[in-house]
């Protein structure tokens, strides 16, 4: 233990063991397939073995469900409420801002989701990186710095995108976040295929992915431009969404938990012009749009839907809510749900050999859930064991702080 402390530099919140064995009933590997009556061996970071025969225990999880660390897509780790109550946006520079974003890292990860791709500010860097260094508890976070927002012939020429792209791969970003048309109601679009083409080649010469905020129209284009991945996607046709599976193009949609928190927040939300009163009431009819939306997604061969929450301020550490509206209310298989929190999204994130999965040589991210959410999806909201990275920030329902490892 003293070793595996002092290999780490600077001194970390949580330290993995050695070697970690867990016991467990029932495991789904984030692949779709559940294991039984197992054991998994974690030395360091990476689980080395799945073996029955495996001791000794140190953590007994039979009787829960044990599935890998949740990972959700889209988010705005850094976006919370401000002191007096209402939305202070994502990248606050003040004390208040930084401690406020260090608890939604808090809240997410202990929600069980180990990995977050956080899009639209430089305010994240700092944040991931404290977190990789083992400085604050949180989930391993991927992030886009400075977003390219459309705004027309504003946007820039192709090759001022392009020199952008290349700004944000130098400032340390993981991926390129686009905004390719407007919000939810409008949606017209605010790139040329041209510009998009551009900014999604240019990523894929830096070697980074493109998250496309698109609806209607843009949904095509962004895929016509080879683009990694489709944000929510409202709009788009079947047509749309078969090239996107026929390109391989990911999808990202919402469920519902994103228009409901807007709702129920809306006194810190309602802010004219750009959150007027209105736009509240037209949300309540969205929410069967987009539960629509998925349902017709869904259907679509080939298409591969990740998770992704959208999580703003009031959502994070409540990112499994949209499992309960995937499955609930738009019908998707439960185990489906899962995978796409797990395999789906690190394959998306070309991170599939790393997280997403129990599996050999993986990063040991394991969470347990009390309850089968392949039963009963609502087991997803008791999340009562979290290990990132083979160290365990949460062992029963009742731990609040660290457990200690001596
Ligand atoms: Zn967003």
């Amino acid at each position: 233990m003293m070793q595996a402390l002092a290999e780490q530099d600077p001194s970390p919140v949580q330290a993995p063991r050695a070697r970690t064995v867990i016991a467990a009933s029932v495991v789904l590997d984030g692949k779709g397939h559940t294991l039984r009556d197992t054991r998994i061996v974690i030395e360091g970071s990476k689980i080395v073995a799945i073996d029955p025969a495996a001791g000794p225990v140190d953590y007994d999880l039979r009787g829960l469900t044990v599935l890998p660390g949740w990972i959700d897509a889209h988010v705005h780790i850094t976006w919370i409420f401000g002191p007096d109550g209402k939305n202070a946006g994502q990248g606050g520079a003040t004390p208040e801002a930084a401690y406020a974003a260090a608890s939604n890292a808090w809240l997410t990860l202990m929600a069980g989701f180990t990995t977050v791709q956080s899009i639209g500010t430089p305010a994240d860097l700092a944040l991931r990186d404290a977190i990789a260094k083992g400085m604050l508890p949180g989930p391993r976070i991927l992030t886009s710095a400075e977003p390219i927002m459309g705004k027309s012939a504003e946007t820039g020429t192709p090759d001022e995108i392009r020199a952008f792209v290349r700004k944000q791969k130098q400032a340390g970003a993981d991926l390129i976040k686009i905004y390719a048309s407007g919000g939810m109601t409008r949606g017209t679009m605010t790139m040329s295929q041209e510009q998009l083409n551009a900014a999604c080649d240019e990523a894929k010469k830096q070697s980074l992915r493109t998250l496309v905020h698109a609806y209607r129209d843009a949904v095509r284009a962004a895929t016509l431009a080879g683009c990694t991945e489709i944000e929510h996607g409202l709009g788009a046709s079947d047509d749309d969404l078969k090239l996107m599976a026929e390109r391989g193009t990911y999808l990202d949609p919402q469920a519902g938990l994103l228009l409901e928190n807007y709702i129920h927040y809306k006194d810190k939300f309602v802010a004219p012009p750009y959150f007027p009163e209105e736009a509240f009431e037209a949300m309540k009819g969205l929410i069967p749009t987009t539960q629509e939306f998925m349902k017709r997604a869904a259907r679509i061969p080939g298409l591969k839907i990740v998770y992704g929450t959208d999580a703003v301020a009031g959502m994070h550490g409540r990112n499994a809510e949209d499992f309960i509206h995937r499955v609930r209310d738009c019908g998707i298989d439960p185990m489906a749900a899962m995978v796409s929190a797990n395999s789906q999204n690190a394959e998306a994130m070309g991170m599939g050999d790393q997280i997403g999965a129990i599996a050999h040589g993986l990063q040991a991210d394991i969470i347990a859930l009390d309850g089968d959410p392949l039963k009963d999806i609502t087991a997803v909201r008791r999340v009562v064991f979290v290990m990132k990275g083979g160290a365990v920030y949460k062992s029963d329902a009742h731990s609040v702080i660290p457990i200690s490892q001596n």
